[in-house]
């Protein structure tokens, strides 16, 4: 099963992902994980990525598609794999369906996850304090919605017409948000043999 896990920025796609993958048992591309490795690091990568992280701007579309091909291509697509944050490009999107193919591979789903700006905006601010991530300042943060609009909302119509989008609202509690999500996929996926 390949999900990709789709929504704004501070819609809990990060925390419901790594809850995925303890009750499945999958495994997770994050890309922004990924990303904010590379920095600590200090990579070339990381170096390039930070500047466009800290300005709320997306990663170039190449820098990003390599990192998610190397990624692919060590590990291999086991039985279960959740995309975080990536495609947030209809180009990347092209790039991960031949990427897939060239395993073949298709996604299966694409989880949507909804939530309202006024909570977005309240749950990157605590986050900021919890996590002390960078790029969870108020300027960033009103950046990284019109990034979101902008650049990878149009990834829902992608999506939609191909008949893979399955939309949940993102609003409660995580589990509350957790329980929706494991009800919008099949059922064989949600007991972890899909
Ligand atoms: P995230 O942890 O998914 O919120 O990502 C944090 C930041 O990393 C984003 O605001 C982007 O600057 C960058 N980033 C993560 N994933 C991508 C992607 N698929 N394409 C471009 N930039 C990305």
């Amino acid at each position: 099963m390949l999900v990709v896990m789709l929504g704004p920025p501070g819609v809990g796609k990060g925390t419901q992902c790594g809850r995925l993958v303890t009750h499945l048992g999958w495994q997770v591309v994050s890309t922004g994980a990924m990303l904010r490795q590379a920095i600590d690091e200090g990579s070339a990568l990381g170096k390039t990525a930070a500047s466009y992280m800290n300005a709320g701007k997306l990663v170039p579309n190449q820098l990003v598609i390599q990192v998610v091909q190397e990624e692919l291509l060590s590990r291999g697509t086991g039985a279960g794999w959740l995309f975080d944050g990536f495609p947030r490009t209809i180009e990347q999107a092209e790039s991960l369906r031949r990427m897939l193919a060239t395993m073949g591979r298709e996604l299966d789903h694409v989880i949507l996850l909804t939530a309202d700006e006024v909570e977005l905006r309240q749950r990157m601010l605590q986050r900021a304090t919890i996590e002390g991530r960078s790029d969870d300042t108020p300027e960033t943060i009103a950046e990284r919605l019109v990034t979101y609009r902008q650049q990878t909302r149009p990834l829902i119509e992608f999506y939609r017409s191909r008949g893979l989008l399955r939309e949940v609202d993102g609003m409660g509690s995580p589990d509350e948000v957790f329980a929706r999500i494991l009800a919008a996929l099949p059922p064989d996926a949600a007991t972890g043999t899909g």
